[in-house]
């Protein structure tokens, strides 16, 4: 076996030879000076012993018959030392008689070499310990770096495990304050829109009163600003009345829920609503409905406020709404067509909010609170609820319901 040497000196390694006749050591040296490693010479094991506390070795060549410490006591002490036990010891002997060789084996030896000894034989033997020596020192290397690399990562993983925690912590945080005053905001809607009815209605009341009793011993200015009064209270009256009715939907618990013809829920919608239906003309053309898991009281006033915005957002032509649906994985998919006026795609998202109209207020219009109704009421049966509309091109309102509710 031949290894290359070490010319460049990169990384070299060190060999003790120790022996205690100046001469071997010589010959030793110049046997193997050419491999390019750093060399040490000790006389005695002593010295050898003091070299390896400080240093490391790729190997040790020892010269068996020495005077005071002889090799294999030599071999014994470097043994007995931690940190020069996995050095390779090869043993220098003139004798070949086997229990000379298994006391050096036992001692862990990893080879003998009989003197005289042959220099290439020595040299390709050294060498090819020095390249053990210098695989291993790179293995120790990459194993260090690795064992840091990993520890490095974990350290990582732990951060981003902490961060997490903090994140998780603050967004139920976060959900919890917004529960809370989600909470509020609705107590907050619910008593005042309950509370405001009272003393709106006395003004109201008073307001007609007023008109009633001094019809005719007023001006045309008095008369106009009791109608104004009257007016605006009665408008007030709806926009607290429809604020009630909103800030209502989520306090129905599900015991309201149940199985629930949407069919149904339309037929009571288009009941109520039958005025209107008559005095516009409209036509109202329907596809089946689902059965759903929901609150009939709500799926109703869902149809009603949509079929009414159908026939109040028409356009100059006779209102020709069509009702559908369609299963759509796992939740059905239901929609409200008319032939109306349309809307403005950019206010796709803005009408479905409190007291949003698009249109200028009038004595007839709305309070705004429609679809902001119909959006939490599609929303708490899980569903979701949109428009697909342009100006002039009627609109669509689309809603989902899980099948599963
Ligand atoms: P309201 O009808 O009381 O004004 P809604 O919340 O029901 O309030 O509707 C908000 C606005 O959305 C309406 O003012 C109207 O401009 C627009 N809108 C609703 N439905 C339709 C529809 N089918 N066609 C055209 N515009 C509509």
């Amino acid at each position: 076996m031949y290894s290359t040497p070490n010319p460049a000196g990169e990384g070299r390694m060190k060999i003790l030879l120790v022996d205690d006749t100046p001469e071997n050591l010589v010959s030793l040296e110049a046997a193997l000076v050419g491999l390019g490693e750093d060399l040490v010479m000790a006389q005695s094991g002593k010295e050898a012993l003091r070299y390896l506390l400080n240093d490391e070795f790729a190997a040790i060549l020892l010269d068996v018959r020495m005077p005071e410490m002889d090799g294999f006591e030599t071999a014994e002490m470097i043994r007995s030392r931690p940190r020069s036990r996995q050095i390779p010891i090869l043993f220098l002997t003139g004798y070949r008689n086997e229990e000379h060789l298994f006391r050096g084996y036992d001692l862990g030896a990893v080879d003998f070499l009989f003197k005289p000894i042959v220099p290439e034989v020595l040299r390709s033997k050294v060498a090819v310990f020095v390249e053990l020596s210098r695989t291993n020192a790179k293995l120790r290397q990459q194993t260090d770096a690795l064992r840091k690399q990993a520890e490095e990562l974990q350290r990582a993983e732990q951060e981003v495990r902490r961060l997490n925690t903090n994140l998780e912590a603050r967004v139920l945080e976060r959900t919890e304050e917004l529960m809370r005053s989600n909470e509020e905001l609705q107590q907050f809607a619910y008593v005042a829109s309950h509370d405001l009815r009272e003393p709106l209605r006395t003004v109201s009341i008073y307001a007609q009163l007023l008109a009633k009793r001094y019809q005719g011993r007023l001006d045309g200015d008095g008369n106009q600003f009791i109608d104004f009064i009257v007016h605006n209270a009665e408008r007030m009256e709806k926009l607290v009345h429809d604020l009630l009715d909103f800030s209502r939907i989520d306090v129905r618990g599900m015991d309201f829920f149940s199985r629930t013809s949407c069919d149904t829920a339309m037929d009571d919608a288009i009941g109520n609503i039958q005025p209107l239906v008559a005095e516009s003309g409209a036509v109202i053309t329907r596809d089946p409905l689902p059965c759903v898991m929901g609150d009939a009281v709500q799926l109703t006033r869902l149809f009603q406020n949509l079929l009414v915005n159908s026939i109040k957002y028409r356009n100059s032509d006779v209102p020709r709404i069509h009702v559908s649906s369609k299963e759509n994985g796992d939740e059905y998919l239901m929609w409200v067509k008319d032939n109306g006026i349309g809307i403005d795609p950019q206010y796709a998202e803005k009408i479905f909010g409190i007291f949003r109209v698009l249109q200028p207020r009038d004595r007839s219009s709305g309070s705004g609170m429609g679809l902001a109704i119909c959006r939490k009421i599609v929303s708490r049966h899980a569903g979701r609820i949109w428009v697909e509309s342009a100006l002039g091109q009627g609109a669509t309102f689309y809603w989902t319901i899980p099948k599963k509710g």
